[in-house]
């Protein structure tokens, strides 16, 4: 009767060892699980597209070739995602992380021998030099240390030369530039607007002026030339290598090179110049409305030709009774760019003549339409 007992412990034993074996063996299938956890598609493809949005603000794509793959092609890309989210039940959508703003920073006279030859006549424009410092120099040394503190702020910058890429489209381009005079007394930073300056123009010229005059101490000036606001890297109705005509745009002429005073401060304090640029911007892009797009689009009125027997006053001011500029007569051509009240502030031009003033509204209409000219950069 005892004979049973040793059967039945071996092949309890055995049994036992067996489930020993079986649990093991599924004790190792499942400790391995958390080594390759499930993938959450929904997340998965909240993070893709954001990379690709991410990757979206290069203004100038890489030329497609024949021979290119995407690279979101090879699943290999997969260990490298970044920790998965902890689901909620309402899952973000992708449009909730915004692309960052692009600002473009010119650096004025930076390789102008590599200028289009749109725009050859520029090749030679090395801007001011005064006692052996260039503008050159001194625009690119402020121009990097911009760059450098808007990245700090998780702004796309662009560093440009002379030459803009065509159509620049940005959230903000800002040209930088140091003044030169003959005249060692005049002082004191320049700033200004395309001649079709958009309301989006307009903001970031007032943030710019408050910051920058704010920063520095430096007093404005406020003579601003035919050059600047026609300047070529804004003339996207003459240029291809311009802004695109919805980038919001500034011209700044730092201080003037000439003025001992203005000179020492923009060498020996680069970064407070630059900070005062960078607070400019940061201001309008703080302030702006980014889907107010119409602010975007820069007025635009027909040029036109003045008739035989017309003659329109140019004035000093909106009002017959400021001071006549000249008095446009048959063949001048009127470019309004703005409009207040009645009146046209526009760029008047015929017989060797150029200014720029006031005119009635009512007498700008009844002259001739000219024929709007080719636009290169749409
Ligand atoms: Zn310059």
């Amino acid at each position: 009767m005892l004979e049973p007992k040793p059967y039945s412990s071996w092949l309890m034993r055995v049994l036992l060892l067996a489930l020993v074996v079986l649990a093991l063996a599924a004790c190792r299938l499942v400790g391995t699980l958390p080594q390759t956890p499930a993938v959450d598609i929904s997340q998965l493809a909240t993070v893709t597209v954001v990379a690709m949005v991410a990757r979206q603000p290069d203004v100038l794509p890489p030329e497609p070739t024949s021979t290119t793959v995407a690279p979101t092609a090879t699943p290999t890309a997969l260990p490298t995602l970044p920790p998965s989210p902890t689901p909620t039940a309402t899952p973000i959508p992708p449009t909730a992380t915004p692309a960052p703003p692009r600002v473009g920073i010119q650096v004025g006279h930076w390789k102008t021998e590599e200028l289009p030859d749109e725009l050859a006549r520029l090749r030679t424009s090395v801007g001011a030099i005064v006692g052996g410092y260039t503008e050159l120099q001194v625009n690119l040394d402020i121009a990097q240390r911009v760059v450098a503190l808007l990245e700090q702020q998780g702004v796309v910058v662009d560093l440009l030369p002379a030459t803009i890429p065509p159509a620049y489209l940005a959230d903000a381009f800002v040209s930088v530039h140091a003044d030169g005079s003959t005249s060692t007394g005049r002082r004191g930073y320049k700033l200004a607007t395309p001649w079709r300056t958009s309301r989006a123009s307009a903001h970031l010229y007032n943030a710019m002026q408050a910051e920058y005059g704010a920063a520095t101490g430096l007093p404005l000036d406020d003579a601003i030339t035919f050059n600047m606001r026609g300047y070529y890297a804004f003339s996207y109705n003459r240029h291809t290598h311009a802004i695109a005509r919805t980038t919001p745009a500034v011209i700044i002429e730092m201080g003037f090179l000439s003025n001992p005073q203005d000179r020492a401060f923009m060498l020996e304090r680069a970064d407070t110049v630059a900070q005062g640029i960078v607070n400019g911007i940061l201001r309008y892009l703080n302030e702006r409305d980014p889907t107010d797009l119409a602010a975007l689009e820069p007025p635009n009125f027909d040029r036109r030709e003045v008739l035989p027997g017309s003659t329109i006053p140019v004035y000093a001011t909106a009002s017959e009774n400021s001071a006549i500029l000249i008095t446009a007569s048959e063949g001048f051509t009127i470019t309004p760019f703005e409009e207040r009240e009645g009146w046209y502030y526009a760029f008047v031009r015929g017989q060797d003549q150029r200014v720029v003033g006031w005119i009635s509204k009512a007498r700008y209409e009844s002259q001739a339409r000219v024929a709007t000219p080719t636009v290169t950069n749409p």
